[in-house]
């Protein structure tokens, strides 16, 4: 969980994966772009092959200036808010790949005016220090502009199986992989699994595409789990809850300039829902406009892939306190585990 990998930079994770899904697929490689594909061949080559993926990469930073007393300019990568990032830590990466901490900075609450308190900074005014002195000191260290910054990684653990820490989206999705891998490489499904960790998720969230393309793959399922409605702030938009087990997402639609997201594909919905009651797992839904994930790009890929999101609910994404249940965790892994077992050659890929 604690490996540095913003978008683009996430060679790191990929090979730290590479050698975890190595435990149990027949065959693991990194394509071109930077996708680890771990393959578990089916007893049945007539059915349809599965990729199932969740994304190494997390949001952060780039640098975008380095101010002549050393201070760090940042642009953002992904969907970050202003609201939750000063006085945050961060570790800043160097072009030979080492990392140092810093912080963004913050004003004095003491020092601060009416007007200060009441309104939000923009990215453009923030800047990070890591104790640097002058420019020159911080391009001897190898940083640049150009160069990732990312929250600080740390986890914690809270009540009830609950924990917190940053990057648990899609730390969670990757963990369910290698959970998965170690179910289906014991008992093997009719169907060949492709289990994958896509990049540049948060950049573009079209990584999974590449994979896609690589495997061609017949139907996919992405794990990431929709944001829970249970906190003081989010009552009444969903009935998602944390510890309520894995959820499906049926809808979800950008709607911020980006005319694309999912519809749940029926035939492998329905498969879910009937594997989910098999084993006896809650399974809940999510149908929201405002967020999308790979597979809006991944759906329109060779003739059309049937496609899935789900996953373990969260609360405060994209902060660096993301907290889950780690019993909705477990779950999502025997769920789609579950889910490859009932893939047969007789499975309906077609949207009716
Ligand atoms: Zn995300």
């Amino acid at each position: 969980m604690g490996t540095i990998r913003l978008s683009g930079y996430e060679s790191r994770m990929a090979y730290k994966f590479k050698e975890d899904l190595s435990r149990y697929a027949d065959r693991v490689k990194i394509d071109k772009i930077g996708n680890v594909i771990g393959t578990i061949e089916g007893t049945d080559p007539e059915a349809p092959n599965v990729m199932v993926f969740a994304h190494m990469d997390v949001i952060g930073f780039v640098i975008s200036r380095i101010e002549p007393d050393g201070f760090l300019r940042i642009e953002r990568v992904g969907g970050i808010s202003e609201k939750i990032v000063q006085g945050i830590a961060v570790m800043v990466g160097s072009e030979n790949g080492q990392y140092f901490p810093g912080m963004i900075g913050a004003k004095a609450y003491h020092i601060q005016s009416p007007e200060d308190k009441a309104k939000v900074d923009p990215f453009s005014s923030l800047f990070v220090d890591i104790g640097a002195k002058s420019e020159k000191q911080v391009n001897e260290l190898g940083i640049y502009v150009g160069c990732p910054v990312t929250f600080a990684p740390h986890y914690v653990e809270m009540l009830d199986s609950r924990v917190a820490g940053a990057y648990i989206d899609d730390a969670a999705g990757l963990t369910n992989l290698v959970q998965i891998a170690s179910i289906i490489s014991d008992q093997r499904p009719r169907c060949t699994v492709h289990l994958v960790g896509t990049v540049m998720e948060e950049f573009n969230a079209r990584g999974a595409m590449m994979a896609a393309r690589s495997v061609k793959t017949d139907m996919a399922i992405c794990l990431l789990g929709p944001g829970a409605g249970d906190t003081p702030d989010q009552r009444g938009v969903n009935n998602v809850v944390l510890g309520g087990g894995p959820a499906v997402t049926m809808f979800n639609f950008h709607g911020k300039g980006t005319l694309n997201g999912n519809i749940a594909h029926q035939g492998m919905y329905q498969l879910l829902k009937k594997t989910a009651q098999e084993l006896d797992i809650p399974l809940q839904r999510s149908a929201a406009r405002g967020a999308l994930t790979d597979t809006a790009y991944l759906q329109l890929e060779n003739d059309g892939i049937p496609c899935l999101d789900m996953g373990m609910p969260d609360r405060y994404s994209h902060s660096p306190m993301e907290t889950c249940d780690l019993r909705d965790l477990e779950q999502v892994g025997l769920l789609v585990a579950g889910f490859l077992a009932s893939v047969d050659r007789n499975f309906n890929l077609n949207r009716y």
